[in-house]
């Protein structure tokens, strides 16, 4: 729905929330979409009016001309323990909304987490939230070369989150979480500003490198994502050709046509667009041809033992001869011997990311990497001339080297 009339059904919901809760019942808009009224618990009998009022509103609102179908859920905390406060009350009504959009029922009731992995969980997105506001997180860089001569062509940011009791916590484990707590939109709001601030202040220094993004699926949910992200370009004044945005073909998939929208309003501005973790998907290329891409990064799964798999050997050579063939750049990620790099140079992939290259690193190791590689790259080239004009004088008699 549009704004104006999203800002009447809110205006409508919170008049009809008032009605039913009454004077005993107080009542709060805590969220863009999200209500909070304070009861007492025994008073079932507004549990259940306002239960009511959710089911006559999922069946279908009017306003004005206008029919609409709202899904309303409800997540419910008790207050019991005297040392619970209003935060941990608003959080664990939150926990409970959380699994009742999960399991697509109308309301859940928050029960205290006995195991320990779900208090973990819980515990995660919370801590999340607050280190998204104050201190913890940070991107680390990994440096993408091309195949060829190993000349960096960027780095890719790669998020890192370390918690001052907890420890280090991997992406992997975070990053679901964001994503099904609607955490993630923030969460990426947070890495694009960093990333294209350290762009930023590269330039300044004088190193041109590209950053990559990754994207998730909420990122495509609304259509604000272009305009903020060419806002940041604009802020600090880098040019739209430095910033690649990675994103999945399930993060596509799920709404193609906003997706493909999206992401045309960007790479018209400017941008480049990756697909990540390619060949995990269920997309075809055929699909994927329709997107406005320009380059497939082709899972590490397949590339970890390309060497030793006869059969990740085949979908490589396939994938790097239809993303050619479609005009597509291909990246191989998680390339961690030389065997493999050998694999992908005679098969033709252009670009690699692994630790056989280097592992990310943090900001600051960024520009010492560089100097460091590029002052190998030029070496490796005097040896190459050397070695031609060794070649050349001896082509006619001796052996070529
Ligand atoms: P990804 O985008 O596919 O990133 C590549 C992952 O492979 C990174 O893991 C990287 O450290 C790892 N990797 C690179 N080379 C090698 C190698 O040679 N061997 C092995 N074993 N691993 C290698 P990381 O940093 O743990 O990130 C994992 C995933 O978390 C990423 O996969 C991405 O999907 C997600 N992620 C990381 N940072 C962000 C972020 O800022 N935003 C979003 N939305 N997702 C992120
Ligand atoms: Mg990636
Ligand atoms: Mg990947």
């Amino acid at each position: 729905v549009g704004h104006q009339v999203g800002d009447q059904l809110l205006r409508a919901l919170a008049a009809r929330l008032v009605a039913i809760a009454g004077a005993g019942a107080p009542c709060a808009r805590v969220g863009a979409d999200q209500f909070v009224v304070a009861a007492e618990l025994h008073d079932t009998e507004l549990l259940h009016r306002l239960l009511m009022a959710a089911d006559d509103w999922r069946a279908g609102v009017t306003l004005g001309e206008l029919r609409l179908s709202v899904d309303i859920r409800a997540g419910i905390s008790e207050w019991r323990a005297p040392r619970s406060g209003v935060e941990d009350l608003l959080r664990q009504a939150d926990v409970a909304l959380l699994q009742a959009k999960e399991q697509g029922t109308v309301a859940v009731v928050y029960q205290p987490a006995h195991d320990a992995e779900h208090r973990r969980r819980v515990t995660l997105v919370a801590e999340l939230r607050r280190a998204l506001e104050g201190e913890g997180l940070s991107l680390h860089y990994q440096p993408l070369v091309k195949l060829t001569d190993r000349a960096p062509v960027g780095f890719e940011a790669l998020i890192r989150w370390s918690h001052p009791t907890l420890g280090q916590i991997a992406p992997m484990e975070f990053i679901p979480l964001a994503e099904r707590a609607s955490v993630l939109p923030d969460l990426s709001r947070w890495v694009l500003n960093a990333a294209v601030a350290q762009l930023g202040s590269w330039q300044r220094a004088g190193l041109d490198c590209a950053v990559s993004v990754n994207l998730s699926a909420a990122d495509f949910a609304d259509g604000g994502l272009p305009a903020r992200v060419l806002a940041l370009l604009r802020d600090y004044q880098v040019p739209a050709t430095r910033l690649l945005l990675e994103v999945t073909e399930s993060a596509i998939m799920r709404e193609p046509q906003l997706a493909a929208q999206i992401m045309q309003q960007l790479r018209t501005a400017g941008v480049r667009f990756a697909i990540d973790d390619f060949g995990t998907g269920q997309s075809s290329l055929a699909q994927l041809h329709a997107l406005p891409v320009d380059e497939l990064k082709i899972d590490r799964a397949f590339v970890m033992n390309l060497d030793r798999s006869a059969s990740n050997l085949a979908i490589m050579r396939t994938t790097i001869e239809l993303g050619h063939s479609l005009g597509l750049k291909v990246v191989a990620e998680g390339i961690e011997t030389p065997e493999v790099w050998a694999t992908l140079l005679r098969l033709g992939c252009d670009v690699a990311q692994g630790y056989f290259i280097s592992r990310p690193m943090p900001a600051a190791a960024v520009a010492p990497w560089l100097h460091a590689q590029r002052a190998q790259l030029a070496r490796n080239l005097d040896v190459a001339e050397e070695a031609g004009r060794v070649t050349s004088l001896s082509a006619r008699g001796g052996p070529h080297v």
